[in-house]
This record gives C-alpha cells, sequence and structure tokens, in this order.
C-alpha cells in the first residue's frame, strides 16, 4: 500500500498516453515489491510475438497501471507481416498435431494446467496490476484458465461422434468429429487470460493450433501466459502449436480476413464483432462471436431480499462494472422497489472506504481500466440525469492518480431509455420499477444483447416461467444466484447482439471441430437411399 501511495504522489497531475514514453521513465517492474513481474520473465521491454521465437518488429507499446497511471514494462508489438508468418507456423503445427492422439494432446494441456499451476500467484497478480480487477479476481482468472484444462485432459478421452441407424440394410452411418485446422482467438482487456484459456485448452485437445492476439492494452498477460505454454511445448519437442502476435486493430483485421485461419473466436464489442462476423462469413470462415452484454436482475415480489442484495452488488459492482456479465440493469417488483434502492444505497455507502488499488488487499472496488471508461462513465451520467433519471448513489469520478469512478445507482429512468439500451462498462446500475414479473421479462429481453440474466424469485411457476420458451432469451439464465461469475463447466455465451457463441464447458468443443458424416455400405451391393432406382444393364 505504501509503494502505492508512493506512486501516486509521484504521478499527481501527471497526464498518462498509452503510447512509449521517454526513456527516462521509470517502470514498476524495476521496483522490488513488483519482482513477481519478472518471476514472469518479463522485463521492461518484450518482445511481443510468439512463433516458436520470440521477436517484435512493429511499435512498442507501454502497459499502465490503471491503479495509478505508471508505466509497468513495454511490449514490441507484431507487424502484419509478423501475423502471416505466424499464421504459416500454426498451419505448419497443426499438421503434425493433427496426428496425435487425442489423449496424447490432453496429456499437453495437462502439463500446461500445472505450469500454470505453478504461476498462479505472480500471473494473477500481473492480470490485476494490468487489468485493474481485485487481487482475487486476479487470481480467479487464472483458476478458470487451470480448470479448462483438467476439463478439457477429460474431454480428451470421452470427446465422440456416434453411430447412426441407416434406412439400408447392412449400411452404417457414422459422425465423426475432426480438427479444423488454426483457431484464431481475439481476445478482449478485461479477461487478458482466461479467454485465451478457455480457447486454447479447447481447441488444442480437438487438435487444433492456436494463434492468440490479445487486446493491445494488456499486452504483458499475453507475453507472460505465452511464455508458461511455450516452456510447456519446448519440453515436449513440439512445434509452435500455440502462437502469439500482439498488435492493434491492422493485426487484428488482418487475422480475421486470412483463409488459412479456419476460425475465429472473438471476445470483444459488439460493434467490432458484428464486422468481424461479416468478414469471415465473407470467406466462410468458421466464427464464435463473445460479445457485448446488457444483463439484467430480476427482483420478483417474493425473492429472498437479503440474497438478492448481495447478488446485486457483486453483479454490479465486481470488476468495476467491467465484466461481460455484470448486472446493468436491476428490474424489480413495484413493492419492493423503494425498499429495495434503500438496502442497496446502504450497501454501496459501505464500499466507498474499499475503493482502492487492485492489488491492495483491502480494495474491494478497484479502478476502471482507462480514461476512456471514465469518459463514458462521465457521459451515461450525463445522459441519464439529462432523461430525467436519478443518482441515486455515486456519480462521480475521484480525484486520484488512475481511473477510479464511484460504484452508482441510478432509478427513475424509462425501461427503455437510451441509455438503459446501451451497455456502457463501468460500474452504473439502472433500478427500474416493474408491475409484474412478465413486464420484468419484457424488459429483460427487449435490449440488443441476450448475455447474462438472473431472477430471484421463491416462486416456482415464475422460476420455470423464466427459464421456459416465454422467459429470458439470453444464453445465460439463473435464478436466485448473481448474472457474473459463471462456471466453466457449462457452455457460455450469448443470443442475439452478443453474437450466438459458446465457448468452455457443455458440448461448447463441437464449435472447434468439423463434423464427418460417414456412410459405410458392407452390403457388398450398391443400393441408393431414399428407394432411388439409377442403373442401367
Ligand atoms: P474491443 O472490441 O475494443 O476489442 C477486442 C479485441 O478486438 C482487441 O484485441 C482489439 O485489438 C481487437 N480489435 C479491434 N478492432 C478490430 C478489428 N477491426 N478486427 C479485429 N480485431 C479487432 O473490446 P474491449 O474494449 O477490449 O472489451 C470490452 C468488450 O468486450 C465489452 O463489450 C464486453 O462486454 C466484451 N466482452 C465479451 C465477453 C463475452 O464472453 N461475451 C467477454 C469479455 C468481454
Amino acid at each position: 500500500m505504501i509503494a502505492h501511495l508512493r506512486h501516486l504522489t509521484r504521478l499527481a497531475g501527471r497526464g498518462h498516453s498509452r503510447l512509449a514514453s521517454s526513456a527516462s521513465t521509470s517502470y514498476l517492474i524495476d521496483q522490488p515489491e513488483y519482482g513477481f513481474l519478472k518471476e514472469l520473465g518479463l522485463e521492461i521491454n518484450n518482445p511481443g510475438v510468439y512463433s516458436g521465437q520470440w521477436q517484435g518488429r512493429g511499435p512498442t507499446i507501454t502497459s499502465y497501471d490503471p491503479g495509478t497511471g505508471q508505466a509497468i514494462a513495454t511490449v514490441r508489438q507484431g507487424t502484419v507481416q509478423e501475423l502471416q508468418q505466424a499464421i504459416g507456423l500454426g498451419v505448419e503445427a497443426y499438421k503434425q498435431w493433427r496426428q496425435v492422439p487425442a489423449p496424447v494432446r490432453g496429456e499437453i494441456v495437462r502439463q500446461i494446467g500445472d505450469e500454470l499451476r505453478k504461476y498462479k500467484e505472480p500471473l494473477g497478480k500481473l492480470v490485476s496490476l494490468e487489468v485493474g480487477k481485485i487481487y482475487s479476481e486476479g487470481q480467479g482468472e487464472v483458476q478458470e484458465f487451470i480448470d479448462i484444462c483438467d476439463y478439457a485432459v477429460g474431454l480428451s478421452r470421452i470427446y465422440s461422434g456416434q453411430l447412426i441407424n441407416s434406412e439400408r440394410a447392412d449400411h452404417t452411418i457414422l459422425e465423426a468429429w475432426r480438427p479444423l485446422g488454426l483457431v484464431g482467438v481475439i481476445s478482449a482487456y478485461n479477461f487478458p487470460n482466461a479467454v485465451f484459456g478457455w480457447n486454447a485448452a479447447i481447441a488444442l485437445t480437438t487438435g487444433n493450433s492456436v494463434l492468440w492476439k490479445g487486446a493491445p492494452s494488456t499486452p504483458l498477460v499475453s507475453v507472460a501466459t505465452t511464455k508458461i505454454v511455450a516452456e510447456v511445448l519446448r519440453r515436449n519437442n513440439l512445434p509452435p502449436v500455440v502462437t502469439l502476435c500482439q498488435g492493434g486493430t491492422d493485426v487484428g483485421q488482418s487475422l480475421v480476413s486470412d483463409k488459412r485461419v479456419n476460425l475465429v473466436s472473438f471476445t470483444g464489442s459488439c460493434k467490432t464483432g458484428q464486422d468481424v462476423g461479416v468478414e469471415v462469413q465473407r470467406r466462410f470462415g468458421k466464427v464464435i462471436l463473445e460479445l457485448g452484454g446488457n444483463n439484467a436482475l430480476i427482483i420478483d415480489s417474493s425473492a429472498n431480499l437479503k440474497m438478492a442484495l448481495d447478488a446485486a452488488l457483486f453483479g454490479c459492482i465486481g470488476t468495476s462494472g467491467q465484466r461481460c456479465t455484470t448486472t446493468r440493469r436491476i428490474i424489480v417488483h413495484e413493492q419492493l422497489h423503494d425498499q429495495f434502492v434503500t438496502s442497496l444505497v446502504a450497501k454501496y455507502k459501505q464500499l466507498i472506504p474499499k475503493i482502492g488499488h487492485q492489488l491492495d488487499g483491502q480494495t474491494l472496488v478497484g479502478p476502471v481500466h482507462t480514461q476512456q471508461n471514465v469518459d463514458s462513465y462521465k457521459t451515461a451520467i450525463e445522459e441519464a440525469k439529462a432523461l430525467g433519471g436519478t443518482v441515486a448513489f455515486g456519480g462521480k469520478v475521484l480525484e486520484r492518480s488512475g481511473y477510479y469512478v464511484e460504484p452508482t445507482v441510478i432509478t427513475g429512468l424509462p425501461h427503455d431509455a437510451s441509455v438503459v439500451h446501451r451497455e456502457t462498462f463501468a460500474p452504473i446500475v439502472y433500478v427500474l420499477k416493474a408491475k409484474s414479473v412478465d413486464e420484468a421479462i419484457s424488459w429483460n429481453n427487449e435490449v440488443e444483447q441476450g448475455l447474462s440474466s438472473a431472477i430471484f424469485t421463491e416462486n416456482i411457476s415464475q422460476a420455470f416461467k423464466w427459464i421456459g420458451a416465454r422467459g429470458s432469451d439470453c444464453g445465460i439464465v439463473n435464478i436466485n444466484t448473481t448474472t457474473n461469475g459463471a462456471e466453466i463447466g457449462g457452455a457460455f455465451g450469448g443470443e442475439k447482439a452478443t453474437g450466438g457463441g459458446r465457448e468452455s464447458g457443455s458440448d461448447a468443443w463441437k464449435q472447434y471441430c468439423k463434423r464427418a458424416t460417414i456412410t459405410v455400405n458392407h452390403s457388398g451391393e450398391l443400393a441408393c437411399a431414399q428407394g432411388v432406382v439409377f442403373n442401367v444393364e
């Protein structure tokens, strides 16, 4: 904490950009309390491209601590040409990898999980430092990667096709799942480690190679994570079945439009995701889109209010409102609305002393990631006020170095106000008053996005309506728990403008495969399907 206060004093009044700054800059990596960065093999200047060797001939980018605004270290990004090389190497590596038996591929993924266990503490701290999420969330993010590795190891021995009854005598129909080839992963800043992990563990297990482009503002997590994976590949004398090319939009666009990338798994905003989806479809590639959300928590008149309040607190404020599954709207039954708002505001007040640097053990609310998040926070609050909303709590940017805003509760807006329908990546929640669960469900469903949703109810009829065909239209439809914090065992993703993709558990592995339908004729005679006769003597 003392170190962080020192940074705050040192940085007071300074402006910060993400461009590489002058040689006189002092970097956190040089300070003893950030020794964990060196444990991860990071240096002041790190190459941001891995394709069997480390390199990086593109612009150098500085990574900043959102909690102080101070530079952490720098990364030399890749060029489009380096991306092309990485694609070529990834395609070649795939040709070897696809021949490795699936359980042996699973064994490699098991080793990746074990290597991550060794580095969980420093890597989790780096995730916290670079994104701005609190210590336990940084550790939890790496844990997700470890968990999906365990899941993938099991999957490697059990994923399978099926045998289907044929209508023709002595014919058998088989269904088999084959790898696609090279899978490109483009990830967002808010989950810089786990999103790659979800994709890579399953894609590798099913026989694909993986090329990753992480977000430009979290390049150190990308480099440190890839170093951990690369060490496992090196120990096993494997070709670069995982490659990395850090870069900006030019590198991202080039990856998306390249026909050699068989599947693009894109996580990011709806707007960029739509462009990515159209471009990949244009070349008949496959795409997984994991885009924005505008997630609602519904509180029915029968709800357990204490539990609902706790769910709202973590749902709205966890990761300072920067999860795709963050609770952005709370739709409360009119009988409970006023009582709920009063209790929620009382809880929010208790969090004010808990706003602080993300690596301080006392902190529950860290900074938002960049000035852009602060600006969109301010814009949303001004717009909400102009539309007649009341700021029931918060609403201010904190006057200190780093990017700190007050968690904010806004009431009194119409359910369909423009600002309510927009995803603002900051800790703002709009509380809406509904007459019934039916009305609440229709409001839940009226936004463009369809990622996560939850209802608090003790009424079994309302609960089953919620999960039925007339209920929530989201990919995640929870009862009596939060909208955020999904487990890896289920398929993760959402409908409508969230993109329709699914990652992680359940049968999401099928998206990393092509399906082969195989008809085997063991009758000794040729017979057409549907009784068609087509022959000449
Ligand atoms: P973003 O769309 O700005 O960037 C995401 C990634 O896309 C970055 O790596 C970026 O460099 C790259 N990119 C930008 N333009 C591109 C282009 N034209 N072609 C290819 N790549 C391009 O998103 P962000 O601000 O980093 O992340 C926040 C958004 O991500 C939010 O909307 C959030 O809801 C969403 N998100 C969704 C999920 C999910 O699983 N549904 C998870 C995390 C974040």
